[in-house]
């Protein structure tokens, strides 16, 4: 590499050209050690929070660990200050208070979801037949329901009971318990269903979760294996079937976090979407001080439009910033005129696989770093919130200035499809918001991928925007 070899084009085509550069090939073997340390304690978090309230308690107990303590609203804040705020045990908001004037600075915000696409236990779902007991469900977000058939499966969730006792389950995760199942049909007589459209080969109301085979020993009752089922769930939980009417039970893959390939740099797992970003928002914030006033937002229900008490478009968001000014004394307009926000939810990594549904100057490669999307939406950008030049501008000055490897994409070819984040909502408060995150293999599936430099590439970059 000597400079005097080069000649006056090369030198130009250096200085004025633009390239994505992959971030293994850029880093050091001391940053290269710690991309693949941070990646452990992502995968524990993964096989320890698969649903929402999991994600919820996990970030609540790594905050308690660092000093953090809960939030109510009324109480007086001062600089220094490390709080979280849990709503309804499936979002949280973890905060630190910093020292700048709020009005002049606004808050530092990331914001990212802790649900995933899954299988729901419907309300009134048990029912045996040929042998067999099962649950009935109903999906949850954008799942292809083909990829969710003849494999482990674990049951998470929370019942309540008559009495208004909550029982946790959570069964499938041990070595030892038992897993779940939705059966599909045999190639040999698979022919029918081989000729129906991806989208209908298995349908909604065929994905019934086999929970059950043994009947109930006594000869004078009907439906025995659905009452063995029964008599189990009562041993364990105190539960009878009526209590299913209120219970919040999902089936989500039984697998575990794994490493990929021969040189372990990518994790495969379920729900990388969007806890690949939520696990860099919370660690970047329980990690480091800022001068600013920073939150990190973990929310939930992003996958059916970020609606109802736990989702982004939920008041409760506006409300603990609006508690969070008003005791620091801030005019919450100017507040959150000033704040600044990294919506931060994955991308489509581009698939080789698949490039006809991508366009790849534009596509997010991967272990090519964090990836930010101007703008999301579909057919137009309609549904997009589209950040400003000058906000873009800032956060790129703050990436480079740190030496973050980063890349831009756009989900998917114009016209090819696209889809959404809660940065409208964020920014819709009239707070400049822009969408970075990990690009994703096979997002949406019950197995997806990422590579752990990406993963460790949105740490240093939320470093790098909170501080
Ligand atoms: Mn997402
Ligand atoms: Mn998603």
């Amino acid at each position: 590499m000597k400079e005097d070899k080069k000649s006056e084009g090369q030198r130009k085509q250096e200085a004025l050209s633009y390239k994505k550069k992959n971030y293994y090939e850029e880093t050091s073997a001391t940053e290269r050690e710690a991309i693949f340390a941070y990646a452990e304690g992502y995968k524990a978090f993964l096989d320890a929070a698969k649903t929402e309230r999991e994600a919820c308690d996990y970030a609540v107990k790594a905050a308690q660990d660092k000093g953090f303590t809960e939030y109510k609203f009324g109480e007086k804040l001062r600089a220094g200050d490390k709080k979280y705020y849990v709503n309804r045990g499936k979002s949280v908001v973890v905060f630190r208070v910093g020292k700048r004037n709020l009005e002049e600075d606004g808050f530092r915000i990331i914001a990212s979801h802790i649900d995933a696409p899954r299988i729901d236990i419907k309300q009134n779902p048990v029912y045996e037949e040929a042998g067999m007991c099962f649950l009935k469900t109903h999906y949850y977000g954008g799942i292809k329901k083909y990829q969710w058939t003849a494999m482990p499966l674990a049951l998470h969730g929370v019942v309540v009971l008559q009495d208004g006792t909550k029982k946790e389950i959570r069964v499938g995760e041990d070595e030892t318990d038992p897993v779940f199942y939705i059966n599909d049909l045999l190639p040999h007589l698979g022919a029918e269903q081989m000729n129906k459209t991806a989208a209908k080969v298995i349908g909604g109301e065929q994905l019934n979760v086999l929970v059950g085979s043994v009947p109930y020993a006594d000869k004078d009752v009907s439906d025995k294996i659905k009452l063995n089922v029964l008599s189990v769930l009562h041993d364990k939980y105190g539960m009878c079937e009526e209590d299913f009417l209120s219970a919040e039970l999902s089936v989500v893959p039984a697998f575990r976090a794994r490493d990929i390939g021969f040189d372990r740099g990518l994790v495969g797992a379920y729900g990388h979407d969007d806890r690949v970003c939520a696990y860099p928002a919370l660690t970047a914030l329980l990690d480091f001080e800022s001068e600013h006033t920073v939150l990190a937002m973990l929310v939930d229900k992003e996958e059916i439009g970020s609606i109802g008490t736990t989702g982004m478009q939920c008041k409760v968001f506006e409300d603990v910033m609006e508690e969070i000014s008003v005791a620091l004394g801030a005019n919450f307009r100017k507040v959150r005129a000033h704040s600044k926000c990294l919506s931060s939810d994955v991308t489509a990594a581009y698939d080789p696989n698949f490039p006809e549904v991508y366009e790849k100057m534009n596509a997010a490669i991967l272990s090519h770093g964090t990836c930010m999307n101007k703008f999301t939406g579909s057919r137009g950008k309609s549904g997009s919130s589209d950040a400003s030049a000058e906000f873009v501008g800032e956060i790129r000055k703050a990436f480079n200035d740190a030496g973050v490897i980063w890349q831009t994409a756009e989900l998917g070819k114009v016209d090819a499809g696209g889809g959404g984040t809660v940065a409208m909502f964020v920014a819709n408060l009239n707070i400049d918001t822009v969408d970075l995150g990990v690009p994703v293999i096979s997002m949406h599936a019950p197995y997806e991928l990422i590579s752990k430099a990406d993963l460790y590439s949105t740490y240093k970059a939320f470093q790098a925007f909170l501080c």
